[in-house]
């Protein structure tokens, strides 16, 4: 059966050979075929009619909004061009949306559950990419303005030239059991202010496998030694841009010594306890939603299905 992350699915043919024609991307931008996808900060313009999708504008729509505005190239899907604008600040308030249709802006994290997959999936290399190019506009190595190139696939340094590329920050997140129990926990901050656990997770370092990650988090936020750690799915994540990389793994001790610096609790549940929890029937404990990988990788867990 196929693991369906929500943010993974995204169908458009990301263009590697057509981009490196400035001109051909300057051509698609104009194209009355090309479609534009909005967004502001963390949201999205959405067609809310029942259904909720994502809402593309052509090339005559944009230029009426008389946006200032870069586009960023998303892919090609049928011949067609997709590209995500990024909008000023400015522009929530003054936005026509009584011209279109069903439009309404939303957060992207409230909106990626409504959305069919392949929206979802284009939702996160949008917001993935825009979040990139906000906090690249000068080069790490020189400190001069970059210039976007390969419609946004890569920025250049105007005085070094050194090339600078999207990057994605990969987070390992696990699933620990002794059998029947499996260890999540709470971080402090966010999820401690909702009372949510969630399985454990965190960045990798440099100079690390996905299997040393698990091992060395585990140990630090629980105190507990893992073996058998296996790779579950992965979710691109776009808050700014990191990737989710799911696992399973068996604990080798059981005895909780926990981070009190990073975390609030780490406990042991059972499987009853984690099903209750998912389907939001538990009164005891509050794990999170299907938009996050970790809802899909608890429940595989407790239902036995993986592997
Ligand atoms: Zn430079």
């Amino acid at each position: 059966m196929p693991i369906e992350n929500i943010f993974s699915g995204n169908p458009l043919d990301r263009c590697e050979i057509e981009r490196r024609d400035e001109n051909w991307i300057k051509i698609r931008s104009e194209d009355p075929s090309s479609k534009f996808l909005l967004i502001l900060g963390s949201k999205v313009i959405v067609r809310d009619v029942g259904e909720i999708e994502l809402l593309w504008f052509g090339i005559d729509d944009i230029q009426e909004l008389d946006l200032e505005y870069h586009s960023v190239l998303l892919g090609m899907s049928n011949d067609v061009t997709h590209f995500v604008i990024d909008m000023p600040e400015v522009s929530e308030k003054s936005f026509p949306f009584e011209k279109f249709d069903g439009s309404v802006l939303l957060d992207a994290r409230d909106v990626a559950l409504e959305l069919c997959s392949t929206d979802s999936g284009i939702l996160a290399q949008s917001l993935a990419q825009l979040n990139w190019h906000r906090r690249n506009g000068f080069c790490s190595v020189c400190g001069q303005r970059t210039i976007v190139k390969r419609g946004g696939q890569k920025r250049e340094c105007s005085a070094c030239f050194i090339e600078h590329f999207p990057r994605v920050d990969p987070v390992i997140i696990m699933v620990i059991s002794d059998g029947e129990n499996c260890l999540v926990g709470q971080s402090k901050g966010r999820l401690a202010s909702t009372n949510r656990y969630s399985a454990l997770a965190g960045f990798m370092d440099q100079g690390e496998t996905i299997e040393e990650a698990v091992s060395r988090e585990i140990m630090e936020e629980a105190g507990i030694k893992v073996k058998n750690v296996r790779y579950y799915s992965s979710q691109p994540w776009p808050f700014p841009s990191t990737l989710m990389i799911g696992c399973h793994a068996e604990a080798d001790t059981t005895e909780i010594n926990m981070d009190s610096e990073e975390m609030t609790d780490v406990k042991w549940v059972d499987r009853k306890e984690v099903l209750l929890a998912l389907d939001g029937k538990s009164e005891t404990l509050n794990l999170p939603g299907p938009v996050a990988i970790a809802h899909n990788l608890l429940k595989s867990w407790a239902t036995k299905n993986f592997d």
